[in-house]
């Protein structure tokens, strides 16, 4: 693996890495960057109307500002699609946990999932973001998010980069766990390359031969976080740390370091009953642990000059 360089920077990353460059990042009417941390909560995935409109109402009262949801769910293992299952407060009985979806039945399940994401943010007043898989399904997301995200197994997939570049909507670019900073800014010159330049990267950690617990996933590199700023300075940098440390005890702390080490943002799966979660119940904070976490990004933010 090799390490960013100065060639690099003139020669392979022009456009991203910009110094004194005024970029704007802004999903709906949410601004990134320029001394605002935006927090980005919500469930893993989107179970039913009831729960993401609950979620919304949570993440607006504790003065979060985006909204985020899971409708497209790339999982690590074929089975126990969240898509197959029905709505949670439908009353059906959960559907076969061996059953693959097709393509077109995930796009269906997914439609009305963000259908339900997108009521709620335009209720509560909040943009929402949600995860993109299929370059082919950029036309009908586009109809429900104000921002797309794309997540760490995506990350290279040219295909959704492409089709991404050519939407208005701005992009969550999220790290994968084994790729380097130089591999991530890359990426990002494929698309801004391709004239587009409202994206955020998103750090979600780092694989390495111990996660201080058998069921964490990765560790948050925090030297990535000013680091990023030191090569894209006009690049928002958001830190993920509910899908890397994949731990409810440690995304509070973790989350903290983020913003302290510069962070413009996080994004943070919350869940009104965690444990009872269809995807990642063991990292979703409830309501009341998400409150206090804001309250103490507040004042974080706020010795370093930032809002929230
Ligand atoms: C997510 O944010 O829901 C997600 C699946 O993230 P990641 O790509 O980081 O696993
Ligand atoms: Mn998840």
């Amino acid at each position: 693996m090799k390490d960013i360089n100065q060639q690099d920077l003139e020669k392979n990353i022009p456009l991203v890495t910009r110094k004194d460059y005024q970029r704007e990042v802004k999903a709906g009417l949410v601004e990134f960057g320029k001394e605002k941390i935006v927090v980005i909560a919500g469930p893993c995935t989107i179970e039913s109307k009831t729960q993401v409109m609950e979620i919304a109402k949570a993440v607006k009262d504790a003065g979060a500002k985006m909204l985020r949801g899971g409708a497209f769910k790339p999982l690590t293992f074929p089975y126990g699609d969240p898509l197959a299952q029905p709505d949670s407060n439908s009353g059906q009985p959960s559907v076969d946990r061996l059953k693959v979806l097709t393509k077109k039945e995930q796009m269906e399940s997914a439609e009305k999932r963000l259908s339900y994401l997108a009521e709620a943010g335009a209720k509560y007043g909040l943009p929402v973001v949600a995860e993109i898989i299929y370059a082919d399904s950029v036309a009908m997301m586009e109809k429900y998010v104000d921002m797309f995200q794309v997540g760490y197994r995506h990350m290279w997939n040219m295909d959704l980069i492409d089709a991404l570049s050519k939407t208005k909507k701005p992009l969550l670019l999220k790290r994968h766990y084994g790729e380097s900073l130089r591999s991530l800014l890359g990426v990002a010159e494929h698309y801004e390359a391709r004239n587009k330049h409202n994206f955020a990267f998103v750090e979600r950690g780092v694989a390495v031969p111990h996660t201080h617990n058998p069921q964490s996933r990765a560790v948050i590199d925090i030297q990535a976080i000013p680091a990023l700023k030191e090569f894209a300075p006009s690049v928002p940098v958001i830190v993920d740390p509910s899908h890397s440390t994949f731990k409810r005890i440690y995304v509070s702390s973790v989350a903290r370091a983020a913003i302290a080490a510069g962070a413009d943002g996080l994004l943070i799966d919350i869940h009104p009953e965690p444990e009872k979660a269809w995807v990642d119940p063991l990292q979703a904070l409830d309501f009341k642990a998400f409150e206090k976490l804001m309250t103490e990004i507040e004042g974080i933010a706020k010795v370093l000059g930032k809002t929230i």
